[in-house]
């Protein structure tokens, strides 16, 4: 998206453009990736430019979904696109979800490996259900229910889990959890290697 306005404070007009609103990402360790998320309404403010900020950020960092709270935001909100998968199922899966809620989850626990924009160069394999029925606010709030299955379920409960305060690597056992200890705080103090701007914990 680009943006054109003009500013007259100084001599006459100076065209500045901005093209992205590329949002630094809340690392792991910050209490905003812990709260339990808020339900909005249309009156939300600013709605349109936090979902576009949204895009582009996800975008910036290669993200295949990413959750107001990494934002910063205690909003339950989130946004997927799964197209880098090349899922035959959902081959355009590109949403945005408002105020969602799982319904139910069913099928065989599957593993894969997950990742996370706040938790940068940790994969762990990550056990969950294959199905879910969801139901959420599209931008213009209009309710939806739909079933997902595959890699389009698997980010939907990944960004789903972050607006109920939960990260994947909540799901590892206690002595995985240990090993990654280090590489946990080192991510909090700001040392992960990213291509991407991040936002440290200011608890
Ligand atoms: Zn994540």
């Amino acid at each position: 998206m680009l943006f054109l306005f003009f500013n007259h404070t100084w001599k006459g007009f100076e065209r500045i453009e901005i093209n992205k609103m590329i949002l630094p990402i809340v690392a792991y360790g910050d209490a905003v990736l812990r709260k339990e998320t808020e339900n909005i309404n249309p009156d939300y403010p600013n709605l349109k430019d936090i979902i576009q900020n949204m895009w582009d950020t996800m975008y910036n960092a290669n993200g295949v979904g990413l959750a107001a709270p990494q934002i910063g935001k205690a909003i339950n909100l989130f946004i997927v696109d799964t197209t880098p998968f090349e899922d035959k199922n959902y081959p355009d899966f590109v949403r945005v979800f408002i105020n969602p809620e799982i319904l139910e989850e069913w099928g065989d626990e599957w593993e894969f490996e997950e990742g996370c924009l706040s938790i940068p160069n940790i994969r762990e394999n990550v056990s969950r259900p294959s199905n879910l029925r969801i139901k959420y606010q599209d931008e213009e709030f209009n309710w939806h229910e739909e079933e997902y299955d595959g890699m389009a379920a698997r980010v939907i409960q990944h960004e789903y889990d972050h607006c109920q305060g939960v990260l994947f690597v909540d799901y590892l056992s206690g002595l995985k959890k240990q090993l990654i200890k280090n590489k946990l705080s080192n991510i909090s103090k700001g040392g992960a290697r990213v291509d991407y701007k991040m936002r440290l914990p200011r608890n």
